[in-house]
């Protein structure tokens, strides 16, 4: 009753606004929808609810979202649920779509589906074919890339609205799990830019500031990730909420809609088949280009240009129209030509919002219609990826991996926690394995055994494949992630594998943190090497606590306290030794750390009261943003701090920094990226340096450093050797050029971990990722190169074999002294992505200790 009563409110305000003479109805719903189709007249049009066509604004997501409960109140085909929240709490919403009699059983369906998974063999071909197929609709992952999303809002209302035996039947065949916005924070944003420089005649110049998105643009959610590589990674909100749906239902087909250059057409999968990940089995693609011949027709039904295979890949998991194909399912990407904002002049003439809005709705239902005409063979290939991929784990020589950290139990827990994300079993390790010669005790660590359903996917995630059938690459061309999380790892055979495997693990727990000893009233030691000792640390600090670092080894009751390890004096502190252990403690607790108690100086190695202990200052960082920064790697540091370490920082845009307050900082971060017009920075940064502040460059931004005398650093020449001399075929020319990118790999360096920049490694060797090809030349300093790449580096991945030569043997970090401040250059991205978990700790250690380089070294 309650649901009427709203509707017919809703449906009375409505009416009112459809009555206003500014809603230019041109073409109406009869432009995008199927011809000759019933529609059920109690189901509300998009229009009724938003108070325009689709098509004549860009929804925002509020409006998405309100259209969308508004449907599911009406049609008995819907059901809405919110399945979490980005970080701007905005909702994410997922409709399930099917045919009302299958709306009570929608439990027993996803029962039976993980049957599909866990025990392909016991599903007989007659429950096949009595299972619906279930699709998986997903729009605009790049908020900016709109048509997908306002798509959407047709796409619902058709499967609400359709009357007539073709849709009651596919309804029946197939559940559609509808998720309007995969970005709801990047939709948001976008929208309001578009819609507010929309003007009342249609202005489709390419300069026009509707189609010109200020910095950082809507493609990203709330930190500026782009959420479409972050599937394998599941470090964001929206991506977490979304696996879990999606491990639910396990879909036979997920489509992700996107957007490209305007002077482009229309792009469908399959992509360009020599870069398929080869750990993808071939009937995946074979399925593709089936579901492909749907979107053929469709296209050519409304006389739509488009093209397939010559373009994208499914080589990186990390991305929507890839990760389900390592999930028995069928990934499909579209690409449609943008015309970002409401219109846009192209070689083409001129592309209208609705036209690409037409082409997204199109290629929906001709992927719903693949979807049913095609369910058996969808269902069947569900099964038999499951059943050979038992069957491959038991012909595999490797029968499992383990992995584990020395003095860190947080980090190794993350990496089984996004594993879990994967629905991969982890298990404790039963004794302590010996790790690449390092003993770990067997607490921090795990093993993952290769006999389970996600065989595959676990391949891909431990593998370090160096060769490839394609050297070119859409995206990353190497993820494995014990190198990530910097954690030393091997693979098992049959014996080792029934040697380690002990309990498996249910939930993740962190161990709980103590104080070891309890109150002292003499002072506390807090090690460095736990992944969250910098957040510890820092709220210490934020208590003006007076806190120094350990710089030579101090050992006590047994154990040895490493460089980077904080003494926590009583004696010179503002508050109690009362007040003191209950911070400590709490500090300990809510950081998951073991914090020593200590009730005498007299230390093994250096005494407490050593002058080698140095004092160490809250960290008051400048994140530098805006026009010329890149907003991936900026949103990579911002989050970093904010989220992991709750750092106090300020996002200070390129273009304020001249005529800023400096002094409010003690470190100062520039991100990747070309610093194009910063160069009126210069003076006040060398200023600010001078006076002792520490300057932390990273890939693009340690070059614009090193350019404008901001660091002594110099770069090497990119050397243009080329293992093929002379002529070459014109054809030729896109895959060489190609080839020379870096598209982003794993690299070792060597670290020599009594620099502070390394405190808290216990291993000689850090993996680093590198998507650039910036190489720094070592000079004859000593010590002022404390990470260098190995001779033999690469650990993962694709790269030209003239970067490889260039970078062998180079620096991975230089610090040089600018009056009293430091500068420290680093070339790589050191928290990519925010799962580079093993690497963040350099960006870490630049932030706490930069400024205790001693300048002698980096003479
Ligand atoms: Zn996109």
């Amino acid at each position: 009753m309650l649901k009427r009563t709203l509707l017919n409110l809703l449906l009375f305000f409505t009416s009112a606004l459809l009555t206003l003479p500014a809603i230019a109805q041109k073409e109406g719903l009869a432009y995008y929808l199927p011809q000759n189709v019933q529609l059920n007249p109690a189901i509300p049009t998009p229009d009724s609810v938003l108070g325009w066509q689709v098509g004549e604004w860009h929804v925002s997501h509020d409006k998405l979202v309100e259209y969308m409960r508004v449907l599911a109140q009406t049609s008995d085909r819907i059901q809405l649920q919110t399945t979490g929240y980005t970080h701007e709490r905005r909702p994410l919403i997922l409709l399930t779509i099917t045919h009302p009699s299958n709306m009570p059983r929608l439990q027993e369906i996803q029962q039976k589906r993980q049957l599909l998974v866990n025990n392909p063999q016991s599903v007989s071909d007659a429950e096949l074919s009595s299972m619906p197929a279930v699709s998986y609709m997903g729009f605009s992952i790049h908020g900016n890339e709109a048509s997908g999303s306002n798509a959407a809002l047709l796409t619902a209302y058709y499967l609400a609205a359709a009357q007539g035996p073709e849709i009651e039947q596919m309804l029946q065949d197939v559940v559609v799990l509808l998720d309007p916005s995969f970005n709801p924070d990047g939709l948001q944003r976008f929208s309001s830019w578009v819609n507010a420089h929309k003007s009342k005649n249609e202005v489709s110049d390419p300069q026009n500031r509707e189609l010109n998105e200020a910095w950082p643009r809507g493609r990203t959610n709330h930190y500026w990730f782009d959420l479409n590589r972050d599937w394998l990674p599941v470090q964001q909100p929206e991506s977490q909420a979304r696996l879990k749906i999606f491990h639910n239902w396990k879909p036979n087909v997920l489509t992700d809609h996107h957007e490209m250059g305007a002077g482009s057409t229309f792009f469908f999968q399959p992509g360009v088949p020599s870069r398929n990940n080869p750990l993808t089995p071939a009937a995946t693609y074979e399925l593709t280009k089936a579901i492909a011949q749907y979107h053929v027709e469709a296209l050519d039904a409304i006389g739509s240009l488009y093209y397939s295979e010559e373009d994208y890949d499914d080589f990186f998991y990390g991305k929507g129209s890839t990760y389900p194909d390592v999930n028995g399912a069928v990934g499909i990407l579209f690409e449609q030509a943008s015309s970002r904002g409401h219109a846009q002049e192209s070689s083409h003439g001129i592309l209208r919002f609705p036209f690409t809005i037409r082409n997204q709705f199109t290629t929906t239902l001709s992927t719903l219609k693949a979807t049913h005409a095609l369910k058996q063979r969808l269902l069947e290939h569900q099964r038999w990826f499951y059943q050979s991929a038992q069957k491959e784990a038991a012909a595999d020589p490797e029968k499992g991996y383990v992995f584990g950290a020395a003095g860190d139990a947080v980090r190794p827990l993350e990496l089984v926690e996004m594993l879990r994300r994967h629905k991969i079993e982890v298990y404790k390790a039963a004794e302590a394995p010996s790790v690449q010669g390092s003993k770990i005790s067997s607490e921090n660590s795990y093993v993952v055994p290769l006999n389970q359903p996600q065989y595959r996917l676990i391949k891909a995630i431990f593998e370090t494949r160096k060769t490839f059938t394609d050297s070119l690459f859409y995206d990353i061309s190497a993820w494995t992630l014990p190198l990530a999380y910097n954690l030393p790892y091997k693979a098992l055979d049959r014996k080792e594998l029934g040697r380690l495997m002990g309990e498996k693990i249910e939930t993740v727990q962190l161990p709980a943190g103590t104080v070891n000893g309890g109150r002292s009233s003499y002072g506390y030691i807090l090690p460095w090497q736990p992944l969250y000792a910098p957040k510890a640390v820092n709220q210490l600090l934020q208590k003006d606590l007076r806190l120094r670092v350990i710089t030579e080894p101090v050992q006590h009751a047994g154990t040895t306290f490493g460089r980077g390890s904080v003494w926590i004096p009583v004696q010179s502190q503002d508050m109690g030794a009362d007040s003191l252990y209950s911070l400590v403690s709490r500090v300990a607790a809510q950081n998951n750390l073991q914090i020593q108690s200590v009730g005498s100086g007299n230390t093994g190695g250096v005494n407490l009261g050593s002058p080698s202990l140095l004092s160490v200052a809250q960290p008051k960082v400048m994140i530098a943003v805006g026009d010329g920064v890149s907003s991936y790697d900026a949103g990579e540091i911002w989050h970093l701090l904010d989220q992991r370490y709750d750092i106090q920082h300020s996002l200070v845009p390129v273009e304020r920094v001249r005529a800023a307050d400096l002094s409010r900082y003690n470190v100062v971060i520039l991100p990747d990226g070309n610093y194009g017009s910063a160069v009126d920075a210069v003076p006040a940064l060398k200023e600010w340096l001078r006076e002792g502040g520490t300057l932390i460059g990273l890939q693009g931004g340690a070059r614009w450093m090193a350019q404008n005398g901001l660091s002594n650093a110099k770069y090497k020449k990119v050397q243009n050797q080329d293992s093929l001399r002379g002529p070459q075929p014109y054809a030729t020319l896109d895959q060489r050029r190609g080839a020379r990118e870096m598209g982003g790999a794993i690299f070792q360096a060597a670290a020599d971990t009594t620099h502070p920049l390394l405190w808290g490694y216990t291993s000689p060797n850090v993996s680093l990722f590198r998507t650039n090809t910036h190489v720094l030349e070592a000079t004859n300093s000593l010590y002022a190169h404390p990470l260098r790449y190995t001779q033999n580096p690469v650990q993962a991945g694709y790269v030209w074999p003239g970067h490889l030569e260039n970078l062998k043997g180079s620096p991975a970090v230089q610090v040089s002294t600018i009056g009293r401040g430091r500068a420290i250059v680093i070339p790589d991205n050191p928290a990519f992505r925010a799962f580079w978990r093993g690497s963040e700790r350099i960006l870490i250690n630049a932030i706490f200790f930069g400024t205790l380089i001693d300048s002698r070294s980096t003479k």
